[in-house]
C-alpha cells in the first residue's frame, strides 16, 4: 500500500518504478524511452485512469440495467398504448354524444314533418278544386319522402352508436387489462429500482466527478467508446494482449503503452488500452 502511494505521488518523477521492463526487452530501447519520459513528455496517467475508472462504473451500471431487462423499455411502450387508447375512448365517447345529438334533431325534424303531413291528409279532403287538391298531395308526398329520409338516417346513426359504444366496451376491457398488466410491471421495476438506488445514486455521483476531469475531446472519445462496448470502454494490457478482445498488441507498442504518455487505442476492438502495472500502481486499496 505504501509503495502504491510512493509511486502516486512521484509518478512524474519515478518512471522506472511506474514502467518496469517489459519482459526481455532489449535495454537500448528502454534507456530510449526512459529519456524520452523524462525529458518531455508528461504523463496521461491520470487520464488514463480517469478512463478506467468510469469505465469500472458504467460496466457496472450496464450490469444493473441489464437485471432490469427491458423491463422500462416495456413499460415506457405500454404507457404509451394506454394514453393512446384512452384519447380513442374519449374521442368515441364523443363522437356517441354527437351521434346522439344528431339523431334527436333529426327525430324532431321528423315529428313536425309527420305532423304536416296528417294537417294536409285532412285538408286534402276539403280541397276547393283540383289544383288545390293536387298542391296538397304534391305537398305530402314531398313530407313523405322527407320522412323516409329523415328515417332512413336515423337508423344509420342508431347503428352508427351501437358500433361506437360496443367498440368503447371492447377497448375500455382491454385498457384495463394494460392498465394492470402495467401496475405489475412497474411495481417489479420499482422493487428493482429501491434494490439497486443508492448504490447506482453513489456511482452516478463518482461518474459525474470523474466525467468532468476529463476535457470535451477526451469526454466525446469516452462517450463514443462507451455506447460501442456497452461501457466496456478501457481494455487491459496483459501479458501483450488486449484483454478486450485477445489480440496480441506488437512489443514496441506494449512498451509504448507501459509509458503511458499517450493514449492508445486498441487498433482491433478500438477500445483505450491500459497497461495492467499503470492500473496496479494507481488503484486505491
Ligand atoms: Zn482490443
Amino acid at each position: 500500500m505504501s509503495d502504491i502511494e510512493e509511486n502516486k505521488n512521484h509518478e512524474n518523477e519515478d518512471t522506472t518504478e511506474l514502467n518496469p521492463p517489459v519482459d526481455d526487452a532489449p535495454s537500448v530501447i528502454l534507456e530510449y524511452f526512459e529519456d524520452e519520459i523524462q525529458s518531455s513528455k508528461p504523463k496521461v496517467t491520470e487520464k488514463l485512469m480517469t478512463f478506467y475508472r468510469l469505465s469500472k462504473i458504467d460496466q457496472e451500471l450496464f450490469e444493473i440495467e441489464e437485471e432490469k431487462g427491458d423491463l422500462p423499455d416495456v413499460i415506457e411502450k405500454m404507457r404509451e398504448k394506454v394514453t393512446e387508447m384512452e384519447k380513442d375512448i374519449s374521442e368515441k365517447q364523443k363522437l356517441v354524444i354527437d351521434l346522439n345529438s344528431e339523431k334527436d334533431k333529426l327525430t324532431a325534424s321528423n315529428k313536425k314533418t309527420e305532423e304536416r303531413v296528417t294537417k294536409f291528409e285532412e285538408q286534402k279532403y276539403s280541397a276547393k278544386n283540383n289544383k288545390e287538391y293536387d298542391d296538397i298531395m304534391k305537398t305530402i308526398d314531398a313530407g313523405l319522402q322527407e320522412m323516409e329520409g329523415f328515417e332512413k338516417r336515423v337508423k344509420d346513426l342508431t347503428n352508427e352508436i351501437k358500433a361506437a359504444i360496443d367498440s368503447n366496451t371492447e377497448l375500455t376491457a382491454k385498457l384495463e387489462e394494460m392498465k394492470n398488466d402495467l401496475k405489475e410491471k412497474e411495481g417489479t421495476l420499482s422493487e428493482l429500482d429501491e434494490n439497486y438506488k443508492s448504490e447506482e445514486d453513489e456511482m452516478k455521483g463518482n461518474y459525474d466527478t470523474l466525467l468532468k476531469k476529463l476535457d470535451t475531446e477526451d469526454k466525446n472519445l469516452y462517450l463514443r467508446l462507451k455506447k460501442m462496448f456497452k461501457g466496456e470502454v478501457t481494455a487491459i494490457v496483459r501479458k501483450g494482449n488486449c484483454t478486450g478482445c485477445y489480440n496480441s498488441i506488437p512489443p514496441q507498442k506494449v512498451i509504448e503503452i507501459n509509458a503511458a504518455e499517450k493514449v492508445f487505442t486498441c487498433e482491433s476492438c478500438g477500445r483505450i488500452l491500459i497497461s495492467e502495472d499503470v492500473i496496479k500502481n494507481n488503484i486505491e486499496s
